[in-house]
């Protein structure tokens, strides 16, 4: 006998069903439009400002870094800058660190307003207050802000090492939400949360609680209708999906998205949105996966096992290279070691790494590189022994 399903039920299905197969057919699209990527050039370059950060998440390889922390020197931050100057570029100020620490942070915002050059920094809020955040809406130049508040509850908050209560946090988010000026400003911002299979599991620190992200998916909700009724522009009606993995509605959201290997951005107004991302990304780096599996009180073994076979899957990563802050520019911001180098600043330019041999191989065949390999491979985790 058949299950009868309810009208909802019946409208869910053909929701997730539609968003499967735009979804299967976006990737399809993405993946064949990488054989055709230019490898010789580049549109957005991130720009480590410091290795620093006042932050100590037990889930970023911050704290388990190999190679020396420090700023990045403020003349190769100039000579990027020089580069870069008019030729309609992106700077995404980050890989690890909490760039408002670099003392220079706002006077390179200054430079990228008068070379034409977008900067999005990415930060952990902390040091944001409403004069900070104003200061950072009034250069042209940030187009865009990472929000990286990740934890949505105060059992996951422990786990970033922070001395603010997660009560505190959120309110601090809150305020720069309903910031007036950020209401009336062009310059997007994206609230970074953490939700993957991992989460939802249980595998990877027993704290992360689905129940409490979809409350705080429902704050965030509940935060649409104030914002426009303080002057956010609100979504066009007549505007359907920015892309397959944008959602605009909380409904719209498959139930079972934290299985799928997508991050989603639900949009809350037109400059306003929740990312949300995977947790398990670091897992190349042997030194972070040692370091979790000697933290105390860590209930999983994790272990990496690497894609073995080298077929020809190109990655977008490669898009935008990056600068470590020790001047190292390698391929990709997954790798915080600088493992895929193509050499340093101090000796050489942006371009000259962009057009490099290397730079190709790696975009092209990422899997003749042990890096990839492990990046492209699985996280496995095992119940530790008690
Ligand atoms: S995730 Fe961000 S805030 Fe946390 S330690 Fe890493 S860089 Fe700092
Ligand atoms: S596959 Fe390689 S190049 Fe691509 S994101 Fe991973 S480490 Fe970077």
């Amino acid at each position: 006998m058949g299950v009868k399903r309810s009208k909802k039920g019946v409208f869910r299905l053909f929701v997730d069903t539609a968003s499967r197969v735009r979804i299967f057919l976006s990737k399809v699209r993405r993946n064949l439009s990488l054989y055709r990527v230019k490898t010789d050039t580049f549109d957005e370059v991130f720009v480590e400002i410091t290795s620093h950060c006042n932050f100590h998440c037990a889930f970023c390889p911050s704290d388990s870094l190999q190679r020396k922390k420090g700023d990045l020197k403020d003349e190769y931050m100039m000579k990027i800058l020089s580069e870069l100057r008019d030729k309609g570029k992106v700077i995404a100020f980050h890989v690890l660190g909490e760039p408002l620490l670099n003392r220079n942070f706002f006077k390179y915002l200054s430079v990228c307003d008068e070379y034409h050059i977008e900067a999005h920094p990415t930060t952990n809020m902390s040091l944001i207050t409403d004069a900070v955040l104003e200061n950072i809406l009034d250069h042209p130049s940030v187009t865009l802000i990472q929000l990286s508040f990740q934890t949505s509850s105060r059992e996951s908050f422990a786990l970033r090492g922070s001395a603010m209560a997660f009560e505190e946090y959120l309110a601090l988010l809150e305020r720069i939400v309903f910031n007036r000026k950020r209401i009336a400003s062009n310059c997007k911002i994206n609230i970074n949360v953490m939700n993957d299979y991992h989460c939802h599991h249980d595998t990877l620190w027993g704290i992360f609680d689905p129940e409490r992200f979809r409350q705080f998916m429902g704050t965030v909700e509940a935060w649409k209708e104030r914002l426009v009724a303080e002057g956010a522009p609100a979504q066009s009606p007549h505007q359907s999906h920015a892309g397959p993995f944008y959602y605009r509605t909380l409904d719209e959201i498959p139930e079972d998205f934290y299985n799928r290997a997508d991050e989603i951005h639900y949009e809350i107004t037109p400059n306003l949105a929740v990312f949300v991302k995977h947790v398990g990304k670091f897992g190349m780096s042997d030194a972070f996966v040692d370091y979790l599996n000697n933290r105390k009180g860590h209930p999983y073994k994790l272990r990496n096992i690497p894609r073995r076979f080298p077929f020809p899957i190109p990655c977008w990563a490669v898009k935008a290279p990056c600068v470590l802050s020790n001047g190292e520019i390698t391929c990709c911001c997954v790798d915080i070691e600088g493992t895929l180098s193509l050499g340093n600043i101090a000796r050489t330019t942006l371009e000259e790494a962009a057009k490099s041999k290397k730079r190709a191989r790696v975009m092209k065949s990422p899997l003749l590189f042990e890096t990839c390999r492990k990046c492209r491979g699985r996280l496995l985790f095992h119940p530790q022994p008690p």
